[in-house]
C-alpha cells in the first residue's frame, strides 16, 4: 500500500483540532503517541459488545474476550517475531516489564559482589529498578559511557563485561536524543560470556521492524501507548528457557495452579507472570495498533520519519543560536536541542502558544543531561503522521522565541 499522509492524518481524529486557534501540531510522540480510529473503535467494540473477564468464565462473552486476548498475544508475538506466544507477557508498560525482570531475575541470579551493566543513555525506567536491586543485594551498577555525539563507547563496554556481570540492560533507542544503539552487537558480546541482555524497546518498535530472535535478545520490553495503542498496557518478551527459570513477580489470582493455605503451585507461562485480571481490553487495543502499523507499512514509516528527521535537522541547523544534543550516526525520530541561554521551559511555553506540542526538560534521563552539562533540552519527537510543513511551523515558532528572549 502506498504511504498516503492525508489518509493517515485522517485516521487520527485528535490531529484535526485547533489549539489557541491554530492547527494543532503534535511533536511529543516519544512521550506518547496519538491513537488511530482503528484502535479506539476496536476497544469501544469490546466495551460495547463483548466485555467479560477472561480465562475463567464458561459463558459466551468470556469465551469471545479470552480468544481476542490470546489472539492479541499472538499478534504481538508475530510483530517482534518471538518463537512462542507464551514468551509474551502482558504488563502495564515498559516500566513494569523492567521491574518484573529486575525483581524476578535479581531474586534468583544476583548476589553480593555481582555487577549489573546499563548504559549512559538510559531512561530512568531502566536505571532505578536495577539500582534498587543492587542496593537489595549488595551488587554494583556499572555504566557503559557515551561520547559527545551520544553514542555508546563499545570498547569501554567490552572492558566492563566480566565474569561478575549478571545481566546487561540497554535501551534500543534513546528517548532523550534518539541514538539507536547497536543492540545486536551488544547482545553478541554479552552472550560470549553467557550474560543475558534486556533491551528497552519503548522507543524502537514504533519506528521500524524489530526481530527479537534476530537480535538474540533475552528480554525485550515495550509500551502500547508509544506505538499508537492504549495506555496501561505493554509487553515483556522473554526467551522461554530463561522465563521458565524465573520465580513469579507479583502473585495472586490467574498466576496459580493449586492453592492451599500451606502451599501454592504456579501456572505455566505466560500466566505465571500475569497475576490478577490483565488489561485485556488494552491488549486487544495494542494488537489493533500493531495491525494498523503493519497495514501502514513499517518500512514506509521508517522512510517517512527519516525524511522528517533529515529535513528537521537541516531546517533547525539554520538557527545560529541552536545547539543539538545527540548527533549519533544511527539516530531516529528525535530532535533534541537548546537555544543558547534561553531556558528550555520558557521556549516550550512560547512554542505551545503557536499550537505546537514539544517536550522540555530532562525527558526522564537526568544522567544524559548531566553528561552534557545541561539542565534539559527542547525535544521535538516525530511520528509518521507528522509533516515537513509542521516542522516549518516549529521553525517559525522558534524564530519568535529567539526574538522574544534576546
Ligand atoms: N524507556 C524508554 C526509552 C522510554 O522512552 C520510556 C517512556 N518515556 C520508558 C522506558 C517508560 O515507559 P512507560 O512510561 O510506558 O512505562
Amino acid at each position: 500500500m502506498a504511504f498516503d499522509i492525508n489518509k493517515i492524518r485522517n485516521d487520527f481524529p485528535i490531529l484535526k483540532q485547533q489549539v489557541y486557534n491554530k492547527p494543532f501540531v503534535y511533536f511529543d510522540n516519544a512521550a506518547t503517541t496519538q491513537k488511530p480510529l482503528k484502535v479506539i473503535e476496536r476497544m469501544n467494540k469490546v466495551y460495547r459488545e463483548t466485555n467479560s473477564n477472561i480465562h475463567r468464565g464458561v459463558h459466551y462473552l468470556s469465551d469471545i474476550t479470552t480468544r481476542d486476548f490470546e489472539h492479541a498475544r499472538e499478534t504481538i508475538r508475530s510483530f517482534i517475531n518471538a518463537k512462542h506466544d507464551h514468551e509474551i507477557i502482558f504488563t502495564p508498560g515498559t516500566t513494569s516489564g523492567i521491574n518484573l525482570v529486575a525483581f524476578s531475575f535479581g531474586e534468583k541470579f544476583v548476589s553480593e559482589g555481582d555487577e549489573i551493566l546499563i548504559s549512559a543513555l538510559e531512561h530512568h525506567a531502566n536505571i532505578v529498578p536495577w539500582q534498587m536491586l543492587c542496593k537489595r543485594k549488595g551488587a554494583k551498577l556499572r555504566v557503559i559511557p557515551m561520547n559527545d555525539d551520544g553514542e555508546l563507547i563499545l570498547d569501554e563496554y567490552e572492558k566492563l563485561l566480566s565474569s561478575r556481570t549478571r545481566i546487561v540492560a540497554v535501551t534500543h533507542v534513546a528517548n532523550s536524543i534518539g541514538t539507536v544503539n547497536p543492540v545486536k552487537h551488544i547482545i553478541k558480546s554479552a552472550h560470549r560470556l553467557g550474560v543475558p541482555v534486556l533491551v528497552d524497546g519503548a522507543q524502537a518498535v514504533q519506528h521500524g521492524r524489530v526481530d527479537v530472535q534476530e537480535l538474540g535478545a533475552d528480554f525485550y520490553v515495550f509500551s502500547g501507548h508509544k506505538m499508537y495503542g492504549p495506555t496501561g498496557i505493554g509487553a515483556l518478551y522473554g526467551r522461554e528457557e530463561i522465563l521458565e527459570e524465573l520465580p513469579p513477580y507479583q502473585t495472586g489470582g490467574e498466576m496459580v495452579d493449586q492453592v492451599t493455605f500451606e502451599e501454592t503451585t504456579f501456572n505455566r507461562l505466560p500466566f505465571k507472570f500475569e497475576a490478577g485480571t490483565p488489561n485485556y481490553i488494552g491488549a486487544i487495543g495494542m494488537a489493533a495498533a500493531v495491525e494498523y502499523l503493519q497495514e501502514t507499512g513499517l518500512e514506509e514509516v521508517a522512510v517517512h520519519e527519516k525524511d522528517l528527521l533529515d529535513y528537521g535537522t537541516g531546517r533547525l541547523s539554520e538557527f545560529e543560536e541552536l545547539v543539538f544534543f545527540g548527533r549519533a550516526k544511527e539516530k531516529i525520530s528525535v530532535l533534541s536541542f537548546v537555544l543558547e541561554d534561553i531556558h528550555p521551559y520558557d521556549a516550550g511555553m512560547v512554542i505551545d502558544k503557536y499550537g505546537i506540542a514539544v517536550r522540555t526538560g530532562t525527558h526522564c534521563a537526568q544522567p544524559v543531561m548531566d553528561r552534557f552539562g545541561i539542565r534539559g533540552t527542547i525535544r521535538a519527537s516525530l511520528a509518521f503522521y507528522n509533516t515537513r510543513e509542521e516542522i516549518d511551523r516549529l521553525c517559525q515558532a522558534i524564530r519568535k522565541v529567539i526574538q522574544m528572549f534576546k
